[in-house]
């Protein structure tokens, strides 16, 4: 059973446990650098991008992430695709910058700041259900990266190699395929 982690400083990352459970993973919640040793793979949950930054300024976590998201499978939602992104925007901040799209925050208006949408996808299954809040918008993608779904015309569902980014929330439906999607990509590295 692959082992994945979920980082848990802050944030939406209970759910993220729970489904991962439920599809077979064993999972270990994250809130010390040195619970990033033997992984398989790790989730980067939703909630404030600046607060993750801060928590993790202390203690040597930033480097010790950094180089996991350079050389494991990590899946990135809302908050956790800003920290992936290579640019952010709205405002500039840093970023482990490992995924090449531009990202710019809370970009869907204070109307939008929680949707829940149902849009197609190219995973097997037919349309998907998103729940965003305060989501950012992906305004840029660089070569090579596979976008999934869609929020209109922006991307909110995108891959490349390992690394997988949700704008959504998708811990908070109960459709499992996009966590399915990420344990497959792990299974896809171990071999
Ligand atoms: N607005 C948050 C940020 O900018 C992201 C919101 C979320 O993760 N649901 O970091």
């Amino acid at each position: 059973r692959p082992i994945i982690g979920v980082l848990a400083l802050q944030g939406a990352y209970d759910i993220h446990a729970e489904r991962l459970t439920e599809l077979g993973a064993s999972v270990r919640l994250v809130r010390r650098p040195e619970q990033l040793a033997g992984l398989d793979g790790l989730i980067i949950p939703g909630g404030e991008s600046t607060t993750f930054l801060k928590h993790l300024e202390r203690a040597g976590f930033y480097d010790a992430l950094d180089e996991f998201v350079h050389t494991k499978p990590t899946f990135g939602t809302c908050a956790g695709c800003i920290l992936l992104a290579k640019d952010v925007a709205n405002p500039t901040q840093r970023s482990f910058g490992v995924l090449d799209i531009a990202v710019e925050r809370n970009a869907y208006g204070r109307q939008n700041d929680s949707a829940i949408l149902s849009t197609e996808t190219t995973l097997p299954g037919g349309p998907m259900e998103m729940v965003f809040i305060r989501a950012p918008r992906i305004s840029r993608i660089g070569e090579g990266i596979e976008i999934l779904a869609r929020r209109g015309d922006d991307p909110a569902l995108v891959r490349k190699g390992p690394l997988l980014a949700a704008t959504f929330h998708p811990e908070l439906s109960t459709d499992t395929r996009v966590h399915q999607l990420f344990l497959d990509m792990v299974h896809q590295a171990r071999s």
